[in-house]
């Protein structure tokens, strides 16, 4: 027999480079401080731990395909229509469903240069050519992606807050957006959404106002479940049913499923979650421009540190690692002078503040 060559992928796939997740150990410590992912320091809440550890008892039953509890719960949290809301494994699944349902070979896929990841490995992954804007001064520059915008362009990304910069944008802006490029949909990811303030609602005024919109959340930031893997979408009904056909039937687990469930009714760890964010997250960007590391105003779970050059962030990443503590280099993200800090708790702060303090003093 000829040897045969290996069957090539559809092309595209080869550019898309691995996503790098955040570390989760440094080896040979045991008191590791992982900073680097964004995830809630306070862990899931009681209620949420014991609805998962119930449904455990039934997990050789296959889940529910329809996700209508979880689906009635979210819109009773939010004040939403249970109709026009689709969940998926993470939001990430659900980018991943956007750009199969609506990009592929001939369209673009527009998002911001410092823009999530995933934005650009769903494109490619459809076949689509990813476009990145540039930003203005770490924001998110309406009128950049709107000169980027083209006949081909099928769908816009802009997470509000962002990650990693941890700024926003307003949602007249994102009106503005959305009527400027009506040939595509505007998808509005508010996976740090919860943390802006108790009112505000992560793009849904404006999913109901304009029919081009799609707002996504995730279940894995202030609710403490990166782990268990839930995200979901808010739009017109014609898009969720066009996301539908594409769902696996059963892609959330029925510990999932409940896990989520308890969590969007547990408004006491939400409110204890966004305050307790909001409070240490003053402390220390304060703590560190006095450190004379600045960074901008964040309204998210994180802040982006900024260091005099790559180098600098580098060597301060080092550092960090030899103290035990995780934070994220975000040079992937265009952005190789800074360092992204997950808020912990009071204690995890004052720890990453020392050491910072500590490598600042080293270099006067
Ligand atoms: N969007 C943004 C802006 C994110 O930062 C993340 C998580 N890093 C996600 C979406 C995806 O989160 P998940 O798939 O866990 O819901």
């Amino acid at each position: 027999d000829q040897p045969r060559p290996v069957i090539q992928p559809q092309p595209g796939i080869m550019e898309i480079a691995l996503y790098q997740a955040g570390a989760a150990t440094l080896s040979g410590r045991s008191d590791v401080l992982k900073l680097s992912s964004n995830e809630n320091p306070f862990g899931a809440s009681d209620k949420t731990r014991e609805a998962v550890a119930r449904a455990a008892h039934s997990m050789h039953r296959y889940p529910p395909t329809d996700h209508l509890r979880l689906r009635t719960a979210i819109a009773e949290a939010h004040g939403l229509d249970p109709d026009r809301i689709i969940c998926g494994v993470g939001s990430d699944e659900i980018i991943h469903f956007l750009c199969q349902a609506y990009a592929g070979p001939g369209t673009e896929v527009l998002f911001t240069e410092h823009g999530f990841l995933m934005y650009r490995i769903s494109a490619l992954a459809a076949g689509a050519t990813p476009i990145a804007a540039p930003e203005r001064e770490r924001t998110t520059d309406i009128d950049a992606l709107i000169a980027a915008a083209t006949d081909k362009t099928r769908l816009i990304f802009v997470a509000n807050p962002n990650n990693p910069t941890g700024t926003m944008v307003t949602e007249d802006e994102l009106a503005r957006l959305a009527h400027a490029v009506p040939q595509a949909l505007l998808v509005i990811d508010g996976a740090y959404a919860e943390y802006v303030s108790p009112d505000f609602d992560g793009g849904a005024g404006l999913v109901e106002r304009l029919p081009n919109v799609v707002m996504t959340r995730t279940f894995s930031k202030i609710y403490g479940l990166g782990g268990l893997r839930v995200g979901w979408a808010y739009a017109a009904r014609e898009i969720i049913d066009v996301l539908n056909r594409i769902r696996g039937p059963f892609n959330l687990s029925s510990l999932a499923l409940e896990g989520a469930e308890a969590a969007v009714r547990d408004h006491a760890h939400l409110d204890h979650s966004r305050s307790e964010n909001a409070r240490l997250r003053d402390w220390l960007a304060a703590a560190l421009a006095e450190r004379g590391v600045p960074s901008d105003p964040s309204f998210a779970n994180f802040i982006l540190a900024r260091f005099e050059d790559a180098a600098t962030a580098a060597a301060c990443d080092a550092m960090l690692r030899g103290e035990g503590i995780i934070v994220r280099l975000v040079g992937g993200y265009g952005l190789p002078d800074c360092l992204r800090i997950t808020i912990g708790d009071e204690a995890s702060c004052r720890r990453v503040a020392h050491v910072i303090g500590q490598f600042m003093a080293g270099r006067a």
